[in-house]
């Protein structure tokens, strides 16, 4: 017969079997691995990183700090005077190629007069930790620090190196990651995986809708377009001044209708919204957005929805236009900036040779100011499955799927080298909570820092 002893230890046995999590997952205690991950999200909040200048070197010797205390391997490598990356490792076996967690210490700027609380103090209120970078993205830096610290501290056996990047200036053209790229390439190679900032466990009306993990993300490329033309006084219209021609090019464009093109993880995850939907004809729209794109009178309901619209197409926006500084000179030169967005199959040089045609004006010059090429990840992946994996445990029957970025992370670069690079946050999230980065008040749910914990930690063993 067996003591109780015996049958608690069997019955744990087996529920750990079930769950498929090998033993130090049991050993962890998670109450005080989130308090941990919380105290670090607001000591790094009240490191002001904001960019510019940035000032990351002073969070990447503070990461540096707590990984030494555990025995970690760490670099702080410098990107440029006061601002550097954080480099951290973990050993595994090397039967399976390096998982890299990466994030960044940088925030946008804050508003303090337009916050409740001041944006760098880290407080907590009604259970969120408020402060610049909650949630853009310190939280989730803090999450892959804590992660590192337990993988360590637990000696968990690992198949994977996991390496961790916090990564500075992701908020004002990336130096920090294309500092890597260029110069600390040896340090990645051979990595096969990365998690990054993207996409969240979605929360609409109070429900957990999805879990979306973004698997590809447009490309910003930003232009300039001048035109030039004869000077002359206000008083004096000129028919060809520089300024008339501009509108006139501009007007062309705005009548443009970029093509429309669904990509796969577009279209997927709309099929995965349609049994969602309580419309019927959104319901059926969505089973099969190619399809519905074809009949006129779907496709206008479709487009009017601006995100769906911006999920598959080339976007262009005219975002600002300058002439004359005074109101009665004919300025001799006129420009207009545009913010143009390409979907994965388009390159910047591809897009400029259409718009060229779009304008219709060989005297105009259009100058890239910043331009990448859009990349992505295949959806088909161990680190997918390990997702979904683990959100069927935490959440049977919410669907785990590939979206789309319009915007763009650091993803891109790494993915550019050969990198599987997916945009998963595991946190629960609604709009509401969403808007609020970059946003006044900007918070993250001390549950969520420890919900994200467990989730990822899982997610690292189940790929190891
Ligand atoms: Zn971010």
């Amino acid at each position: 017969m067996k003591s109780p002893m015996l049958i608690r230890h069997s019955i744990v046995f087996t529920v750990l079997l079930f769950c498929a999590v090998p033993s130090p997952a049991a050993d962890i205690d998670w109450s005080k691995a989130r308090s941990e991950a919380v105290q670090l999200l607001q000591e790094l909040i009240r490191i002001d990183t904001t960019n510019p200048p940035g000032n990351e070197r002073a969070a990447a010797l503070h990461i540096q700090k707590l990984l030494e205390a555990e025995g970690i391997e760490t670099k702080v490598l410098e990107v440029s005077p006061g601002r550097a990356n954080l480099y951290a490792r973990i050993k595994g076996d090397g039967s399976r190629r390096p998982l890299i967690l990466l994030s960044h210490t940088d925030v946008v700027m804050a508003e303090p007069e337009r916050w409740s609380v001041p944006p760098f103090s880290g407080e907590i209120r009604d259970g969120f930790v408020y402060g610049r970078g909650a949630s853009d993205m310190k939280g989730t830096a803090a999450v892959h620090v804590t992660l590192m610290r337990l993988l360590k501290r637990l000696n968990v056996p690992l198949k994977r190196d996991v390496i961790l990047l916090a990564v500075a200036d992701e908020e004002a053209g990336g130096a920090g990651a294309r500092s890597i790229i260029e110069n600390q390439l040896d340090l990645i190679r051979g990595a096969e995986f990365l998690l990054n900032e993207g996409d969240v466990a979605y929360v609409k009306n109070g429900k957990l809708q999805q879990y979306g993990v973004d698997v590809m993300e447009k490309a910003a490329l930003w232009l300039r377009v001048t035109a030039k033309g004869p000077t002359g006084h206000g008083s004096v219209p000129l028919a060809n001044s520089s300024v008339n021609r501009l509108l006139e090019a501009l007007d062309r464009l705005r009548a443009w209708e970029t093509p429309l093109v669904v990509p796969p993880a577009v279209a997927e995850g709309y099929r995965v919204l349609a049994a969602q939907q309580s419309d019927p004809v959104l319901k059926a729209a969505y089973a099969d957005l190619e399809k519905s794109l074809r009949t006129p009178a779907l496709r206008k309901r479709l487009l009017s929805d601006t995100t769906l619209n911006a999920e598959i197409r080339n976007t262009f926006t005219i975002t600002g236009l300058h002439g004359s500084d005074k109101v009665n000179v004919i300025p001799g030169t006129a420009w207009a900036q545009i913010d143009a967005r390409l979907l994965p199959g388009e390159t910047p040089a591809g897009f400029i040779a259409k718009l060229r045609n779009v304008l219709a004006d060989p005297d105009l010059e259009i100058e890239m100011l910043e331009g990448s090429t859009p990349t992505s990840s295949s959806a088909d992946t161990a680190l997918m499955s390990a997702i979904r994996t683990v959100a069927g445990r935490r959440d049977p029957g919410v669907p785990v799927i590939p979206t789309m970025l319009t915007s763009s992370t650091d993803s891109s670069k790494f993915r550019a080298v050969g990198i599987t690079a997916y945009g998963f946050e595991p946190f629960k999230m609604d709009d509401g909570e969403l808007n609020r980065s970059h946003g006044d008040d900007e918070r993250l749910s001390v549950e969520n820092v420890g919900f994200a914990l467990q989730f990822l930690y899982e997610v690292i063993v189940e790929l190891n």
